[in-house]
């Protein structure tokens, strides 16, 4: 059995967590805390693994908290840059006891999207991005898209791909999107939509699509729980479920 705390317990996050934490066999909901409530209940409760879904501002000073009093941690909440990575690798020190998972994206089948896409990219002349999400978010294009992006044009200057082929000459309502490493990508805000990405490859008489839709929160929890069941044995920073995959 894993004694399981959540932070953040009552968000939108932490709430599903506690949820799937209550019903998987091998897990105990030990504690689900919010920011009305001290940290030591997770100590005083004998958790192991502890989750954090909070929010950015609060996560590193959390953080801080769980690897100082020897908990392992999984956590979900976004605003992770470099320089906070790296401060996390200097909190958990060179002979790490415990383990952090901090992953921008707990989606088995975005993260496995991503991971498709980055292997397709040096076998097509053209690739593109098109990201659907829900009319409040804010951000454009996603983190997602970005992220796909990013491996897709890596991959290409590895193969030493040449430029995409487009003739585009005039743009001038901007109607070719954005551009990421030189990958065009397409935001769509569109109510009836959750998160949704399509990967769009081309290359002499053929298409390959990757297509992803997330339609419920539920979709995080078992790249969540497998985070929970991997870290106490995966001592120091883990950034992102992919190596939890294989
Ligand atoms: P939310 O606002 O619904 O929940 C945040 C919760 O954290 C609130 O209940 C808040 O009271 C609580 N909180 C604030 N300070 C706290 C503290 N010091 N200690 C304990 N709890 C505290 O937000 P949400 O939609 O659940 O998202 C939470 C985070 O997870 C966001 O950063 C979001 O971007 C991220 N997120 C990540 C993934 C992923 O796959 N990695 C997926 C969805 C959301």
């Amino acid at each position: 059995m894993i004694n399981v705390g959540v932070l953040g317990a009552r968000g939108r996050m932490g709430q599903a967590v506690c949820e799937a934490v209550a019903e998987a066999d091998d897990m105990k909901l030990a504690a689900a805390v919010d920011h009305d409530e001290p940290l030591e209940t997770l100590t005083e409760a004998g958790v192991d693994v502890v989750v954090d879904f909070t929010l950015p501002g609060v996560v590193m000073d959390n953080l801080a908290w769980c690897i100082d009093h020897g908990l392992h941690t999984v956590v979900g909440t976004s605003g992770f840059d470099q320089a906070r990575l790296d401060r996390v690798g200097e909190m958990l020190g060179d002979d790490p006891e415990v383990g952090s998972i901090i992953a921008p994206n707990f989606g088995i089948g975005a993260v496995l999207m991503m991971q498709f896409a980055a292997k397709a990219a040096k076998h097509f002349a053209s690739a593109e991005i098109i990201e659907t999400h829900h009319p409040r978010k804010v951000d454009a294009p996603s983190g997602t898209a970005v992220h796909t992006a990013r491996l897709i044009a890596a991959a290409r200057a590895e193969a030493d791909l040449p430029e995409m082929p487009d003739a585009t000459a005039e743009d001038a309502t901007g109607a070719r999107g954005g551009e990421v490493d030189g990958v065009h990508v397409h935001a769509i805000r569109s109510a009836g939509y959750v998160a949704s990405q399509e990967v769009r490859f081309g290359g002499p008489g053929e298409r390959f699509t990757i297509s992803h839709d997330s339609l419920d929160r539920a979709s995080f929890m078992p790249g969540v729980l497998l985070a929970v069941r991997a870290v106490p044995s995966l001592p120091g920073l883990t950034i992102g479920i992919d190596d939890l995959l294989d």
